[in-house]
C-alpha cells in the first residue's frame, strides 16, 4: 500500500471546500444562469466587478476559460497577442488562443520579476504590412509565480499599450494573493487594463470557478465565447455561493498562507541537497540537482508529502487553506532528512 498523501503542496487548486463553505452552497438561492435568472451568480459578478472597478463580470468554470473568452473577445482570426513565454495563457492552456481562436501569440521571455521588458514588447509590435499579424493585446499575469508586480512597471506597461492602440489583459488567477500581500486594492490592481480574470478555485479555496471582469461590451462579447465553449451553466449560483463565501471569509486569511511560505522556505534553506530560490507570497520554489529529482519524489512520496516535481524548472511547493502549521513544520523535518 501506498503511504496516505499527508501534505498536498502541489499547488493551491487542492483545497477542499470547508464545511462553512458547503452550508452557504446548500442555502444558495438559484436560477437558469444561461436566461441570466441566478441571483447568486449575479451577485458574485457584480460583487467582483465592482472590487475591480468594471461595469461587468462573467462567471466562468475556470481561469482557462475566462482567459480564453477574454483572448476570443479581443481579438480576431489573424490577430496577434503578447505574451509572456512562461505565462499560463499562453504554456499551460493547450494552445487554446491559437486553436479556437486563430490567435497567433507572440511570446516574449519573462524577467526573473516577471515582467515582459517594455523594450522587447516594443521590438515584437508589428507595423501594419501584409506580412504581419496583426499586434491587437498585450497580456501579463499577477502574481506571477507568487511575484507581485512592480506597480511602476504594470503602469508604465499597459500606458504603452493604450498609446500603441493596443488591448490589455491581466492574468490574475492569484489577484487576491497580490492584494493581501502588497496592500494594493484589487481596484489598483485592475488599473490600466481593459480585462482581469480571477481565479476563485486556487487560494480562495472555492471548488469550481473563476470570474472575467471588464467594460460591459466586452463581456457580452465574451458571454457568446462562453456560450460556444459550453461555459453557460444552469443552476451555478450552488457555485458562485461558494466563491462569495471565499471573499467573505478567505481573503484576509491568505496572509496566513504567505507566512507559512516565508516559514517554509526558512526552515529548508537548511536542508543541505536543497537550494530554495525563491519565496514569495504562497509559493517556495527550490533547486535540486537534476539527477536527485527522482530520489526526492520517492523520498517525499514515502513521507506522504507531494509537491510539482517535473514540469517547472525548479520543484514548487505552494501553502494553501489546507496547510496549517503542522504540515509545514512537518514538510521541513522530511526535506532536511533527504541526502542528509
Ligand atoms: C490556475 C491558473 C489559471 C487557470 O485556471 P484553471 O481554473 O486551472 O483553468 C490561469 N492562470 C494562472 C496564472 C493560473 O495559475
Amino acid at each position: 500500500m501506498s503511504t496516505p498523501v499527508l501534505v498536498d503542496l502541489r499547488s493551491d487548486t487542492v483545497t477542499r471546500p470547508t464545511l462553512a463553505m458547503r452550508e452557504a452552497m446548500a442555502r444558495a438561492d438559484v436560477g437558469d444562469d444561461v436566461y441570466g435568472e441566478d441571483p447568486t451568480v449575479k451577485q458574485l459578478e457584480s460583487r467582483l466587478a465592482q472590487a475591480f472597478g468594471f461595469e461587468k463580470g462573467m462567471f466562468v468554470p475556470s481561469g482557462t476559460q475566462s482567459n480564453l473568452c477574454a483572448l476570443l473577445a479581443h481579438c480576431q482570426r489573424g490577430d496577434e497577442y503578447l505574451v509572456g513565454m512562461e505565462a499560463h495563457t499562453y504554456k499551460y492552456e493547450a494552445g487554446g488562443a491559437a486553436v479556437l481562436g486563430s490567435i497567433q501569440p507572440q511570446p516574449i521571455a519573462n524577467a526573473e520579476d516577471g515582467s515582459l521588458p517594455l523594450a522587447a514588447l516594443v521590438k515584437a509590435v508589428k507595423p501594419d504590412d501584409v506580412h504581419f499579424a496583426r499586434t491587437r493585446l498585450l497580456t501579463l499575469e499577477n502574481t506571477w509565480h507568487g511575484r507581485v508586480l512592480d506597480p511602476e512597471y504594470v503602469s508604465a506597461a499597459t500606458s504603452w499599450a493604450r498609446a500603441q492602440g493596443l488591448a490589455t489583459h491581466l492574468d490574475g488567477a492569484r489577484i487576491f494573493n497580490a492584494a493581501v500581500a502588497s496592500g494594493q486594492t484589487p481596484a489598483a490592481l485592475a488599473e490600466g487594463f481593459d480585462t482581469v480574470s480571477i481565479c476563485l478555485s486556487k487560494g480562495l479555496g472555492a471548488p469550481v470557478g473563476s470570474v472575467l471582469v471588464g467594460p460591459a461590451q466586452v463581456i457580452a462579447c465574451a458571454r457568446r465565447w462562453r456560450k460556444m465553449l459550453g461555459g453557460g451553466m444552469r443552476q451555478s449560483g450552488v457555485l458562485a455561493a461558494g466563491a462569495l463565501h471565499a471573499l467573505d471569509h478567505h481573503v484576509d486569511r491568505l496572509a496566513e498562507d504567505h507566512a507559512r511560505a516565508a516559514r517554509l522556505a526558512k526552515g529548508l534553506g537548511r536542508a543541505r541537497a536543497i537550494e530554495v530560490r525563491a519565496c514569495h507570497t504562497n509559493m517556495v520554489f527550490i533547486d535540486v540537482p537534476l539527477a536527485r529529482l527522482d530520489a526526492l519524489r520517492r523520498h517525499l512520496e514515502a513521507a506522504g508529502i507531494r509537491a510539482s516535481i517535473g514540469y517547472l524548472p525548479s520543484v514548487r511547493l505552494v501553502t494553501h487553506l489546507d496547510i496549517d502549521d503542522d504540515a509545514i513544520e512537518r514538510s521541513i523535518e522530511v526535506f532536511a532528512r533527504f541526502d542528509a
